[in-house]
């Protein structure tokens, strides 16, 4: 008799076996349609066997196996066992996130791409810069390299990264090959996607991304497998695209969070990608301008080798960054003399500036002075926002909305104000300054959709604004001719917030945005308004010196013993009330004290610090060792006890392997 191993996308790290009397190992890959609970799944084939440890009579046979597209090679079937094992994730569960919905239902597109890739052969005009002398270091080097191999390619926006990039996929297209190339952001793919295609007219191009509607996105996969495609170019889940050819992997802005996947299976693309290259024995490109520490120290300590562009490909000088030291001086409006003037100067130059604050809304919270009544949700824990424009409280983290009270609910006073600052208020308060300027707010609630996102893109692009007012979507990866001034406020708050990883995050996003200054023949300038000008965080900025901010960052996490000189998981749990999500922590410690093996440390379980969400309360244990295995071998034993705790049924819980929010 024979046997298929099949991999269901069940909570359940177990595999199912059936019988199938017409299977062989070619099969291993499919898709099969097999008899579960009172109905049918779709599940993968990861094993053919003619034995198995199962009651045979028991085992009843699949229904169908799917051989209506090729099978899911061995390497692809391999990444997922991977992340199987690395983020305790099932089997099933990985494979099933890992193929595109209408593939994972059993169905396949009803049109199909045909032949193979066209591999550029017409490709015509082409326009290909000379390269700078550092970027020809570069593209050597990943050129030159046998077998598998980290980069870190560090240069400031405009160094011409990209450019590396596309000479090193150049590469790779004549030899006949596939590249991968991973973006932080769907919204960045359109001007990426525009510069590929233009680079390799004659290349197959695959885009994949949430944005891609589902039989696009099951034709991309299929063209990929069927080895059709060319570059695959996409947002993180893109990172499971099967290649049988591939032989180059980019990670653009690899510091980026979206890289990490905040639910269900929780994996870093990033660290995918890289064990992918590892697997494949191919080289892989991550690229950025303020690269994650934990690739950073990689880089110095010689495991990845670091290639570096000093200079900007295009314009002449960096920016200059500047403090505007605000602890002495009445603010207008949240803005200082020195900024307004700024404006004011390239209102009258017909230069473009971009105002930049992380917080959308019109104020982050209501509040009554005479009783201190604050708009909280009443489902989590935080201030409800207000946005004025719509005459509304709305809460970001459970999106539960209200009206704007006329009058304080708790006392009846009716002076009650917005207090603290948003986009919405600092467009109000410009609007008033410059009357006679266009001013463009681009944050997620005007740019809601991407078409949306496009229409403001354009303008921008079309001149048609003076002044940008922009939240964190506006500082990736946009190349605005016109834009010479970037003033930045409120940023102090990220200073010394609680995560460790507050001042990274921060330094990325500054000097993201102040790279989108100046890009052209005009120079530009950054104002940063703090009230601690001194910081060495902001004095790293003024000197442009990445270096010097990593290693006292990472100085200062070695004598924590923080990431990346440990390595953490979470294990999370939610219910109704904190007693139960403490008490199921509680336990599941309890359960892990005898697997430590003395290399792993247990901290406290703990309320997250945001403790209350969707009327959930959250709590959460870290663990941590100095050993990559140690930690590994300890969360594999330890996840088996965790599902044999009796936990109250309606709590949730989950581990985070290598988090980034605490
Ligand atoms: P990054 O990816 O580091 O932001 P890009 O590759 O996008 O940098 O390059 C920034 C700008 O410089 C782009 O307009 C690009 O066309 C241009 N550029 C890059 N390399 C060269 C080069 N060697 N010669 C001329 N222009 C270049
Ligand atoms: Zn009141
Ligand atoms: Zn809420």
């Amino acid at each position: 008799m024979t046997f298929v191993r099949v991999a269901l996308d069940v909570p359940l790290s177990r595999l199912f076996d059936y019988r199938a009397d017409d299977a062989s190992a070619a099969d291993i890959g499919l898709r099969a349609v097999v008899p579960f609970g009172s109905s049918g799944k779709t599940g993968l084939i990861v094993g053919v066997a003619d034995t198995t440890d199962q009651p045979q009579d028991k085992l009843k046979p699949v229904e169908a196996i799917l051989r209506d597209m090729p099978p899911l090679p061995g390497d692809w079937i391999a990444l997922c066992e991977f992340c199987n094992r690395y983020y305790q994730h099932p089997l099933g569960q990985v494979m099933s996130f890992a193929l595109p919905p209408m593939l994972r239902k059993g169905r396949l597109p009803k049109s199909r791409g045909k032949g193979r890739g066209a591999s550029c052969k017409d490709a015509r005009e082409v326009v290909r810069p000379p390269l700078l002398a550092e970027q020809q270091v570069a593209v050597e080097a990943i050129t030159s390299a046998r077998g598998f191999e980290t980069f870190l390619l560090h240069g400031v926006t405009g160094s011409g990264k990209t450019e590396v990039y596309l000479r090193a996929i150049d590469a790779v297209l004549a030899a006949g090959k596939q590249a991968l190339m991973l973006v932080p952001e769907i919204a960045l793919t359109p001007q990426l996607e525009q510069r590929v295609s233009e680079r390799f007219p004659g290349a197959q191009i695959v885009s994949a991304h949430s944005g891609v509607a589902d039989a696009a996105r099951a034709r991309g996969f299929l063209d990929a497998l069927e080895g059709r495609a060319d570059i695959v170019l996409g947002t993180r889940l893109s990172v499971f695209m099967p290649l049988p050819r591939l032989a180059l992997i980019v990670v653009d802005e690899e510091h980026d969070a979206s890289f990490k996947q905040q639910e269900g299976l929780r994996y870093s693309a990033r660290d995918v990608a890289v064990f992918r290259a590892k697997q494949l024995d191919i080289p892989i490109v991550l690229g950025s301008a303020t690269p994650s520490l934990e690739t950073y120290q990689h880089a110095i300590s010689g495991r990845y080798r670091l290639l570096e562009l000093h200079h900007r490909a295009v314009a002449e000088a960096p920016p200059e960054v500047r403090t505007v030291d605000t602890r002495r001086e009445k603010l207008q409006d949240g803005m200082s003399a020195a900024l307004i003037d700024a404006l004011a100067v390239r209102l009258e130059r017909g230069e473009q500036s971009l105002v930049f604050l992380n917080r959308r809304g019109y104020a982050p919270v209501l509040a009554c002075p005479a009783c201190g009544w604050v708009s909280r949700c009443r489902r989590c824990a935080a201030n409800m926002v207000v946005h004025l424009a719509d005459q509304r409280l709305r809460c970001h983290h459970c999106g539960l909305e209200a009206g704007i009270p006329k009058a304080c609910p708790d006392c009846g006073n009716q002076d009650i104000h917005p207090f603290g600052r948003g986009t919405q208020r600092l467009d109000a308060a410009l609007s008033e300054r410059f009357p006679q300027a266009r001013i463009l707010r681009i944050d997620r609630d005007s740019a809601s959709t991407p078409k949306k996102w496009q229409t403001l893109l354009a303008a921008i692009h079309a001149g048609e604004a003076d002044i940008l007012i922009g939240t964190q979507m506006l500082a990736k990866g946009h190349d605005f001719p016109r834009l010479t001034l970037v003033g930045v406020v409120g940023a102090d708050a990220a200073l010394f917030a609680a995560d460790f990883r507050a001042p990274e995050r921060l330094f990325a996003q500054l000097m993201q945005v102040g790279g989108r200054s100046g890009r052209h023949d005009l120079p530009g300038e950054v104002l940063i308004q703090t009230e601690h000008p001194g910081h060495p965080l902001y004095r790293a900025l003024v000197e442009h010196d990445y270096a010097a901010f990593a290693r006292t960052q990472l100085d200062e996490r070695q004598m924590a013993s923080f990431p990346p000189y440990s390595f953490q998981a979470l294990l999370r749990a939610e219910a109704r009330d904190m007693a139960q999500s403490l008490a199921f922590l509680a336990a599941a410690r309890a359960a892990a004290s005898p697997l430590t093996g003395g290399m792993v440390d247990l901290y406290d379980p703990v309320p997250m610090r945001m403790a209350r969400l969707k009327n959930l309360e959250r709590a959460q244990l870290l663990v941590e060792s100095a050993s990559r295995p140690a930690l590994q071998a300890f969360l594999t034993a330890w996840m088996e006890q965790l599902h044999a705790l009796k936990a109250p049924r309606e709590l949730r819980w989950h581990l985070d392997v290598d988090p980034l929010e605490y």
